[in-house]
């Protein structure tokens, strides 16, 4: 029997990432390290990252947690409040690292509190993002305790995404982590410059995988997973080449302990073993040779950044998940702790 070749792509980047700060960033940098060059670094520490100072000094903490082997660049990003000011786009403009403003509708998920209360207060700020090309990257869900949690992303769209890019339409826009067809048909055909990214955990799972045989804390995330034909959609959106839509793990590292817990956090932990989740189902679906584009072109191409011209390797090789990893003084489970995976992310060509 022959081997079956290896799969050698352009070295990948992560366009959204949460990496978090303090002791916990040796642990977690590495893993996201290892697998792609850069990564859109989300901004929702405690407290914020609201200013380009403050962006400046949390790449700094995320570089110092580089191993001195790998090349990693963290692509900063701003949290954008209700009192975000014109000025500080123009700064984080100007800084260089900044490639990004996080809109978290206020208590959307973990450490939202500070986020925008109504969109309105922001024109004046996004007015000079649009102006400046600097991207918004949108958290899409409505937060009103009267709309269902399965329905928030889609009304956010009609309530608050269309009439926004109606009033700045030029706005470049990243609908971050899309759960649901209705968005992945929005962003497939809506005018302007859309582009959204999509997690390895929603092209795998539908919500199903919370509740199998007992409550899986594990699978529980923001924006939490949906029906199967919602995945089926964005599995057709990952894998059709269409270059709006790229690769985004929303990677996100909790203590065991507050995921298995009477109030569970959301987020799953996927870094690790990203690229080998999207090339499992790029490969259940028969599209290995569309996950290059997805993963290491067209976010990018998007974020007006050069392609990597380094190539790394997928191969054929079967691993197991670990059970636990080392987060500072604890531990986190990552996603599918236990089960075997059919690839291996070799970090050269
Ligand atoms: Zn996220």
């Amino acid at each position: 029997m022959t081997k079956p070749s290896p799969l050698r792509l352009t070295r990948p980047d992560d366009w959204h990432v949460h990496l978090r700060d303090g002791i916990v960033l040796k642990d977690v940098v590495p893993h996201t390290a290892a697998q792609f060059a850069r990564a859109i670094v989300m901004p929702n520490l405690k407290p914020p990252v609201v200013t380009a100072t403050m962006a400046a000094a949390y790449r700094e903490r995320i570089l110092a947690a580089v191993p001195a082997a790998m090349n990693f660049e963290p692509l900063m990003t701003l949290y954008l409040t209700d009192n975000t000011s014109p000025d500080e786009i123009r700064r984080a403009v100007d800084s260089g690292f900044v490639h990004g403003v996080k809109l978290y509708p206020a208590g959307a998920t973990t450490n939202s509190d500070a986020g925008v209360t109504d969109i309105q207060r922001c024109m004046r700020t996004l007015e000079v993002m649009q102006d400046t090309g600097l991207p918004l990257l949108i958290h899409g869900e409505v937060t009103e305790h009267s709309i269902d949690i399965f329905d928030r992303e889609a009304v956010f769209i009609d309530r608050i995404l269309q009439p926004l890019r109606k009033s700045l339409p030029a706005l470049r826009v990243v609908f971050e982590h899309i759960t649901t067809k209705d968005a992945a048909e929005y962003v497939r055909d809506a005018e302007g410059d859309i582009a959204a990214t999509i997690t390895a955990h929603h092209l795998m799972y539908n919500r199903n995988a919370i509740f199998q045989g007992g409550i899986r804390p594990h699978y529980y995330c923001l924006p939490v997973l949906k029906r199967e034909p919602h995945r089926l959609a964005l599995v057709e959106a990952a894998i059709s080449g269409n270059p709006r839509f790229f690769l985004g793990t929303d990677s996100a590292p909790h203590p065991k302990g507050l995921k298995e817990h009477a109030c569970g956090c959301a987020g799953c932990y996927t870094a690790l073993h990203a690229m080998e989740l999207y090339a499992e189902v790029f490969e259940a679906n028969n599209a290995l040779d569309k996950l290059e584009g997805f993963a290491s072109f067209f976010g990018a191409d998007f974020y007006r950044l050069p392609r990597n011209t380094d190539v790394v390797t997928l191969q054929k090789s079967e691993w197991i998940i670990p059970d636990e990893l080392t987060l500072g003084d604890t531990t986190l489970v990552p996603l599918d702790a236990g089960r075997s995976l059919r690839w291996k992310f070799i970090p050269h060509g």
